[in-house]
């Protein structure tokens, strides 16, 4: 048994949880249920982010103090988590004391990496990060994502020497050290990794934001709220003393969205090297989902809610639309008739018929006893490798051709006609055949579809079907939208 720790970023409580998270979520999700199946040891850090200037907006807002703000927020991300079906055993909030107490235990640790200077730039509160001359030029001084103006900043700060760095990270990402899939991505963060980093301002007024973790020693500073949040991966596991930062840690995989890869890619690898820490073995940075070929947006409106996605569809259909239809390396689309067409031919045909067929055919020739099954056979390589690779989407595709393969096979052998022949033992054979190889698909199916996977295991798996009440998926669920 090995250990396998799965960390995704943590996103801030300003907002309700929507696709791009659940991405994250979901695909890590995938990787822990699969690695627990293997009987390894699997820890899955999932939390919030709730520190810095757009927290402390959003609060005044509602009229709460930030702390507040966050507490009556946090809950919404653990409903939707459970709903989503997402097995993580760890939920870290960044105004944990536990987190704060050891953030401020990983500063100290770095102090030698820090030292205290003066910045004079810009600052997008909506993106809580600093902004280059170059960038806030580029724009016209609007965050285009945010569409509010740069705060002009000029005022003492901490700073990290992230440039001391730039060889030791340019080598970690080029030799694998810290592997980042997918491969085009490596290039494009070692491409800007190679060009140098330059030191990063770590820490704000107090008196101008006081909504964070304090700078030891120095009250009049707290720390910069993406510098703090990265701090969570090892914080969660108990850095530095406690027994599971030891076992755990390094973290076997981080998963990211692509618009944050410069964090966990340049910045938290020169963290961890300041800290004499391994690295993360694995950085992966998926892609957007977008909506009819837009970006989803608020102003659009045509943000997709991922809740109403499966209060409609179910939490499989969910899971598996998105798992295999967003492409794993690249950004995706999401639209109600796509989703509608796959449900239909992909779910209810291809594999819920499948289901249905068998069971019934067992149960009308042989009085539901299935007998010897076989060892399924079917060679699985593909979909191990498209799993370590973070192909989702190649994993699903895998499965999906034995589901074919297998529909294939009860139109070629004709079980109905071997029962009108009266070749029994042919027809023995032949059923046993597809309830194994129906067993090896839920097998499959447990990190993607656990619901699934497990109702396919309960019809055959104890030699005698058990028929399920319905349809594995109703189409007259579709019909209601
Ligand atoms: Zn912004």
């Amino acid at each position: 048994m090995s250990k396998f720790y799965v960390c995704t970023a943590i996103p801030y409580v300003n907002d309700k949880p929507h696709i791009g998270h659940a991405m994250d979520f979901l695909y890590a999700d995938i990787l822990a249920r699969y690695r627990r199946q293997q009987g390894d040891d699997v820890v899955f850090q999932i939390g919030t982010d709730e520190h810095g200037a757009k927290i402390a907006e959003k609060a005044e807002e509602a009229g709460q103090t930030p702390k507040e703000y966050a507490d009556s927020i946090v809950p919404l991300w653990e409903a939707f988590t459970q709903k989503a079906g997402i097995s993580n055993d760890r939920f870290v909030r960044t105004t944990d004391e536990a987190h704060e107490q050891r953030a401020q235990i990983i500063w100290e640790n770095l102090s030698e990496h820090i030292y205290k200077g003066s910045y004079t730039g810009w600052y997008c509160v909506g993106c809580e990060e600093y902004k280059t001359e170059t960038h806030v030029k580029d724009t016209a001084g609007t965050c285009p994502d945010h569409n509010r103006s740069y705060d002009k900043l000029e005022e003492d700060n901490y700073f990290f020497r992230l440039s001391d760095f730039t060889e030791r990270v340019a080598e970690a990402i080029s030799t694998d050290e810290v592997r980042i899939i997918p491969e085009y991505r490596k290039k494009e963060i070692l491409n800007l990794v190679t060009s140098g980093l330059e030191d990063i301002s770590i820490s704000r007024p107090a008196d101008k934001i006081a909504w964070g973790i304090g700078v030891p020693g120095d009250d009049t500073q707290v720390m910069y709220v993406w510098f703090e949040a990265l701090m969570n991966y090892i914080t969660v596991i108990g850095y530095p003393e406690h027994d599971d930062f030891a076992t755990y840690w390094p973290a076997d995989i981080q998963l990211i969205g692509k618009d944050i890869l410069r964090f966990h890619a340049a910045i938290w690898p020169a963290m961890l090297m300041g800290l004499e820490l391994p690295l993360p073995r694995v950085l992966y940075a998926h892609g957007h989902v977008g909506s009819d070929g837009i970006k989803m947006s608020k102003t659009l409106g045509n943000v997709i809610d991922p809740v109403e996605v499966i209060d409609k569809h179910g939490l499989d259909a969910f899971r598996y639309f998105f798992a295999r239809h967003i492409p794993s390396y690249d950004d995706g689309d999401f639209t109600w008739e796509k989703f509608e067409q796959v449900y239909n031919s992909e779910l209810a045909n291809d594999l819920g018929n499948a289901v249905s067929r068998v069971a019934a055919m067992v149960v009308k020739y042989q009085e539901g006893v299935i007998g010897t099954i076989p060892p399924a056979g079917h060679d699985i390589q593909r979909y191990i490798n498209a799993l370590e690779d973070c192909r989702f989407d190649t994993a699903l595709e895998e499965v999906w051709e034995q589901v074919r393969g297998l529909n294939g096979y009860i139109e070629q052998e004709k079980p109905w006609e071997l029962a009108k022949e009266a070749d029994t033992e042919h027809l023995g054979e032949v059923l046993a055949y597809m309830c194994g190889a129906l067993l090896q698909i839920a097998d499959l199916l447990v990190p993607f579809m656990p619901d699934t996977a497990d109702a396919i295991a309960g019809v055959f798996s104890t030699g005698v079907v058990k028929p399920l009440d319905g349809p594995l998926f109703p189409k007259d669920v579709v019909a209601k939208q």
